[in-house]
């Protein structure tokens, strides 16, 4: 079956660049995507940077995007930031969850359904859920068993208003960083175990509707290809790849045709 959703693209730039390296790709950017009118293109830059991005990207077709965010609205929760404060910074998308905090912010997925929970709620952001097993799960073959879990546990009793969209990125946690992105075919039977996760949870109506899966995992110019033409496979999420615009194009002119 064809795919006929509208593809996404995003950009994390994780802790790797700084301020004025950030606003200086942001720019490459904005004249890179310029006249871009296909798909959706996001790029999530530093939380210091997002109001000089927001700056340097306005005009273009690239939105802006958080890289986290916590689940409460307002009060005493030193270094934290709320979904409200993200879109008021000119966020549209935030990543929940990355593989990255899970393991060194210890995030877990009691977490992960809370911050989901309050990014709804606020409704002024598009969430990106990650999800994705490690090698030793790989190994051991429980990775459709960690992708259901995961699934439920972010999103168990989550309901949704008529147009929201999350975003769920299959992450395989070995992949990231590591220049080797998993097969095609297999990233393709990871996102379909997601699928049919997500009719088990909310019917097929929103699980066709208000979802779309995205890949990440060692993504660039020299593998996309084989990504671009999946039925399950709406987009992806690109790390590495994304730090020079030039690259990152090639990705997303690929991927989005
Ligand atoms: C990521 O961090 O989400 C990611 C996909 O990184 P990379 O493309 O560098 O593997």
């Amino acid at each position: 079956m064809e795919n006929k959703k509208e593809k996404i693209v995003i950009a994390n730039w994780k802790m790797k660049l700084s301020l004025k390296e950030t606003v200086e790709l942001a720019k490459k950017m904005k004249s890179k995507f310029t006249g871009f009118k296909k798909g959706t293109v996001v790029v999530c830059p530093n939380f210091v940077s997002l109001a000089e991005v927001g700056k340097a990207i306005k005009g273009s077709p690239v939105k802006l995007g958080g890289q986290s965010v916590f689940w409460e609205e307002l009060g005493a929760y030193t270094g934290e930031i709320s979904a409200n404060m993200l879109a008021e910074a000119g966020c549209e998308y935030v990543i929940v969850g990355h593989s990255e905090r899970r393991e060194y912010m210890l995030e877990n997925y009691e977490m992960i359904h809370k911050k989901l929970k309050s990014v709804l709620n606020m409704d002024k952001l598009t969430p990106i859920v990650c999800i994705g097993e490690n090698m030793n799960e790989r190994k051991t073959d429980r990775r459709d068993f960690v992708l259901t879990h995961q699934l439920q546990q972010a999103l168990g009793g989550i309901s949704f208003l008529k147009n929201q969209e999350v975003i769920i990125a299959y992450e395989p946690i070995w992949a990231i960083g590591s220049g080797v992105a998993i097969e095609p075919a297999e990233a393709e039977y990871a996102h379909k175990i997601v699928k049919l996760t997500l009719n088990d949870l909310f019917g097929p109506q929103v699980a066709a509707n208000n979802f779309r899966i995205v890949y990440g995992g060692s993504i660039s110019s020299k593998n996309v290809k084989g990504f671009t033409d999946l039925e399950n496979t709406d987009g992806l999420l690109v790390g590495g790849a994304s730090l020079d615009a030039e690259e990152f194009y090639k990705v997303a002119k690929a991927m989005i045709k």
